[in-house]
């Protein structure tokens, strides 16, 4: 039995082992089995030399010849790697063993650098999967049983002692302690959490001891979902990759035609001997074959998605870190965006039979069926006053206008200004609220009956990393807009405040949509920037939806392209550089590939390069270009 287990555990290791250094022991045996034969050639061992080189061709080439067979086999596509064999062994049957083995030790040893590298984007990834914790501590009767994370469920409670990575997400049911939420959000500054607050798994708990009712089982954390999104991202390939790919295929029949008429053409006209005429073809094979071209977007992509993962951006997939490279035009949403999004009650004004109290009394108890910020803070308001809420039902919130409900049996509105069917405002109750506004307050009016009872000043406070976050786009030339459902001149304020550009008010979402539509129009594509909560439209139609706060709520990851995990503006622009980056040196890439393959070729037939030269240029800008795209990585 210990046995059978030591045996597989070493069967793991060594797969594991030959999964991540296969490709260079290969590559080993093929650099000494080439420099033998080249020794054993030099000593005039002949009879050595054939077997040698045929072991260094197998050992450096038989991993994508075998790929590329597959393909050819079974998705009837030419794959780039096959062409390379087939021009080693095409040189070796003219007789040229040492350059086929040339091309077929640089071939594999490129090969090898770039599955190394790559493997260094992948291993970001996997180091958020580390952060899952293996088990956690489960309270029943009393006692402290250990428990797996994956078994955890719904309504468990578990016990989190100061120091430790959190098992699941759940709500804290006993104790206070700071949690650091980096995994999640990027963020590294502690939060503090007390009862009723919500924890993540994979988060590091702080200094105190929390008892956490699990809320969620483990395949549907917040951490799990993150770790599929970008795991999903990584396969998903961006639209110019797709473009590639579709070339490649046509462009590697063209080579092969290419090289046959290279092979058949000139012995027939101009009586070459079929060796020359070989080499050349050969030569020609793998000098134009478009392997540095094909490498030149997919590491970049990937790099630049891990670089986000790292800095709490989340991308989707590599479509959308090209587009968010290309926005010319930058909408925020306002509440929960621009701002805190939590409000603060600041003026009460009655002005039917019923005092402030009462006012407040009313559009609280139809708030608590809200979730909306302003409902959360009239509902906090009426708690600090210590108010009992009256009874409330059937709540109908008409987005970006306000709710309609029954409160004690009356039928009550709790709206914006444009949502209010009473008779206009007097005087003095309309320069109030016009003051309120110019301070950046928004208003919701409360009707009762049909009768206008009074109304409510709200503050929001902009984040105070706005205003740098603004200039910063403003900076990269991008048009910086805020799109709101508010009042115009308290979204003017807020606005000039962040340093916006354009401010468009009292839309309702699906205007901020159509805004969205005519902001593409206007300025080129745009990257729509909400929390997620009532701006889904707009995001949905936007070139690249972003969406503020993975942490808070469930819709922003799913509606959103690009996901910022912590609630912090300045990602923005990083996202947006990153893409510009992302894009700049695909671009340099791509240009550098085709300019490296039209020299080849043109040093094939009309310079002096030969087979060995041919290949270290080719396996050499395909190499540059995938280290220039891991730059991305930093
Ligand atoms: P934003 O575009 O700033 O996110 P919304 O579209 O959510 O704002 O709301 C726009 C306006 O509609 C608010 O300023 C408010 O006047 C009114 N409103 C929306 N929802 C509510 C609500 N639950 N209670 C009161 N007023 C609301
Ligand atoms: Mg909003």
């Amino acid at each position: 039995m210990e046995a059978s287990i030591a045996e597989s555990t070493s069967k793991v290791h060594w797969g594991m082992f030959w999964e991540k250094h296969g490709m260079a022991v290969s590559t080993a045996v093929c650099a000494l089995a080439a420099v033998v034969a080249w020794l054993a050639g030099r000593m005039e061992l002949s009879s050595w030399e054939a077997p040698l080189y045929g072991m260094a061709y197998i050992a450096g080439g038989y991993r994508k010849a075998w790929e590329g067979l597959q393909t050819l086999l079974y998705e009837h596509d030419l794959d780039v790697d096959l062409l390379m064999v087939v021009a080693a062994l095409g040189a070796a049957s003219i007789g040229f063993w040492q350059d086929g083995a040339v091309l077929i030790l640089i071939f594999s040893l490129s090969g090898a650098l770039e599955s190394y590298t790559l493997k260094k984007t992948d291993n970001d990834i996997r180091s958020i999967m580390k952060l899952r914790p293996e088990t956690a501590l489960v309270l029943k009767d009393r006692q402290e049983i250990p428990t797996r994370a994956e078994d955890l469920r719904r309504g468990d409670i578990i016990l989190v002692k100061p120091g430790e990575r959190i098992a699941a997400d759940g709500v804290v049911t006993e104790g206070v302690s700071a949690v650091n939420q980096a995994s999640i959000t990027g963020e590294a500054i502690p939060v503090d959490k007390d009862p009723g607050q919500d924890v993540f798994a994979g988060t590091i708990n702080g200094y105190g001891t929390l008892l956490v009712t699990v809320t969620k089982a483990a395949k549907d954390t917040l951490l799990a979902r993150i770790i599929k999104l970008v795991q999903e991202a990584q396969s998903e390939r961006p639209p110019s990759q797709l473009f590639i790919e579709r070339f490649e295929g046509v462009y590697a029949k063209a080579v092969v035609a290419g090289a046959i008429l290279v092979m058949a053409v000139p012995p027939l006209l101009w009586g070459w001997t079929w060796e020359a005429a070989i080499y050349k073809a050969m030569n020609f094979l793998v000098v134009a074959s478009p392997c540095a071209l094909v490498s030149s977007i997919m590491p970049a992509v990937l790099a630049g998605i891990s670089n986000g993962a790292r800095h709490g951006i989340l991308f989707k997939g590599g479509a959308h870190l090209e587009a968010i490279g290309s926005v010319q035009a930058v909408a925020f949403d306002k509440t929960g965006t621009l701002t805190e999004g939590a409000l603060q009650v600041r003026h009460v004004v009655s002005f039917g039979q019923g005092d402030e109290t009462e006012v407040l009394r009313l559009a609280a108890g139809l708030e608590a069926l809200s979730e909306h910020p302003i409902a959360k803070a009239l509902v906090q308001e009426a708690k600090n006053r210590g108010l009992s809420l009256p009874e409330a039902s059937g709540l109908q919130a008409v987005p970006g206008v306000g709710v309609y409900g029954l409160v004690a049996k009356q039928s009550v509105r709790v709206v914006s200004e444009a949502g209010l069917t009473a008779p206009a405002l007097e005087k003095s109750e309309r320069e109030a609220m016009e003051t309120w506004k110019e301070q950046g307050k928004t208003i919701v009016f409360v009707e009762r009956e049909g009768n206008l009872e009074g109304m409510i000043a709200l503050q929001d406070a902009l984040r105070p990393q706005a205003p740098e976050a603004v200039n910063v786009l403003r900076q990269m030339g991008l048009r910086v807009v805020m799109l709101t459902g508010d009042a115009q001149a308290t979204a003017n304020t807020l606005g000039r405040e962040a340093g916006v550009q354009d401010v468009y008010a009292e839309l309702l979402p699906e205007q901020k949509l159509q805004f969205v539509r005519q902001l593409t129009q206007r300025h080129g594509s745009v990257a729509m920037i909400g929390d997620g909560v009532n701006d889904a439209p707009a995001l949905a139609a936007s070139e690249v939806g972003v969406a503020m706060g993975a942490a808070g709520t469930d819709v922003a990851l799913e509606t959103a392209k690009v996901v910022l995990m912590a609630d912090d503006l300045s990602k923005v622009s990083y996202a947006i550089e990153l893409g510009r980056r992302t894009n700049r040196i695909v671009k340099q890439n791509i240009a550098f590939a085709f300019s490296v393959m039209l020299c080849l070729v043109a040093g094939v037939f009309w310079g002096e390069v030969n087979l060995p030269i041919g290949v270290v240029g080719h396996e050499g800008s395909t190499i540059l270009v995938i280290l220039n795209g891991l730059r991305l990585l930093r």
